[in-house]
């Protein structure tokens, strides 16, 4: 049974990105509006999330790290409105399988914060301690009692970008949290969290960005389409800088992509490609975000009417801007 657990965690915990992003997703759905994401040697020693949200009432601390106990979906029929990022309660009890893991946590209105430290082969152990409302996640040694996982992470320069564009993505897809992420002990990003993207953009990519860049806002429907799109002179050779967030949640497609491509038309260069960071916002039963574990892949029904919003949205952006 051990031995299942671990393996199972291992399919879900890929890599420190995959940790990063199940923690931060968590702070989002406690309401966190200032989180901080410390990693070192590339999230192999330790990663950090610390949040501001609401915390864990110190009964349900046990709960947390234990499969699907998660308090998100109560009935299978929530499963077509899911509107928390996270809805499987298997992040942190693979975690806890796979590493050294400790969660400090405290509700407002709590007068003590409750300590969970768990291992692979140990724990879990919990105390009280004062601490700040809201809640640290710290993984340390990930993989630590599963050697051939282990051997399977990349070296620390390329598990260091894999945080950086999972940490990037979700400063894209969520401008009104303040966002800081810290690598080796030195600030990477910090964004504002002032609810413009525009900013949000800036501390990932730096001051020259925002000139180039046309805002892009269009409705149809239910559908909503709002970001920014680079100039048609301000392209790169690969597809790397398309993003699109479906109600806030990081998805990739390539029919997306065509879309946006569609949007530009005659004006892009053959083999370039905008940037662009788009978020669409539909009904959330327009949408079945459970075709795939790492939650990327989504379904939508009437695809084709999101697929032309998309156009039309670039379309007009970069005609008013050129006007
Ligand atoms: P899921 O997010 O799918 O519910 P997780 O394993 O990621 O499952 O988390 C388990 C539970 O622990 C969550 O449902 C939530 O109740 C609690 N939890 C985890 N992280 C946090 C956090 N940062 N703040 C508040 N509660 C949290
Ligand atoms: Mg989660």
């Amino acid at each position: 049974e051990a031995v299942y657990k671990r393996i199972a965690a291992g399919e879900v915990v890929v890599n420190p990105a995959a940790v990063v992003k199940e923690l931060m997703e968590n702070s989002m759905d406690a309401g966190a509006t200032a989180i901080t994401v410390e990693i070192s040697q590339g999230g192999k020693e330790l990663i950090r999330v610390t949040d501001n949200g609401i915390g864990i009432v110190a009964e349900d601390v046990p709960l947390a790290i234990q499969k699907h106990a998660t308090s998100k979906i109560s009935t299978l029929d929530d499963l077509d409105k899911i509107g928390t990022l996270g809805f499987r309660g298997e992040a942190l009890s693979s975690i806890a399988a796979v590493s050294r893991l400790m969660i400090q946590t405290r509700t407002a209105d709590s007068p003590e914060g409750t300590v969970l430290s768990v291992s692979g082969e140990h724990g879990p152990e919990i105390i009280s301690a004062g601490l700040a409302e809201g809640t640290t996640v710290k993984v340390e040694n990930l993989f630590y009692n599963i050697p051939a996982r282990m051997k399977f992470l990349k070296n620390t320069s390329r598990e260091t970008v894999n945080v950086t564009s999972v940490v990037s993505k979700l400063i894209f897809a969520n401008p009104h949290i303040s966002i800081k992420y810290i690598s080796n002990g030195k600030v990477v990003y910090h964004s504002p969290g002032n609810g413009n993207l525009k900013d949000a953009i800036v501390a990932v990519y730096g001051k020259d960005m925002a000139h180039k860049l046309a805002k892009t806002d269009h409705t149809f429907g239910e559908i909503h389409v709002h970001g920014l799109v680079s100039q048609p002179t301000f392209l790169y050779k690969s597809t790397n800088y398309m993003c699109f967030f479906l109600n806030g949640r990081y998805v990739q497609s390539k029919n997306l992509q065509s879309a946006v491509l569609r949007g530009y038309g005659e004006r892009l260069l053959r083999g370039h490609y905008p940037f662009s960071i788009l978020h669409i916002d539909l009904p959330l039963s327009r949408a079945d975000v459970n075709v795939h574990p790492s939650k990327l892949q989504v379904m939508l029904y009437n695809e084709t009417d999101v697929l032309d919003t998309i156009q039309k949205a670039v379309h007009t952006s970069l005609e008013e801007s050129s006007a």
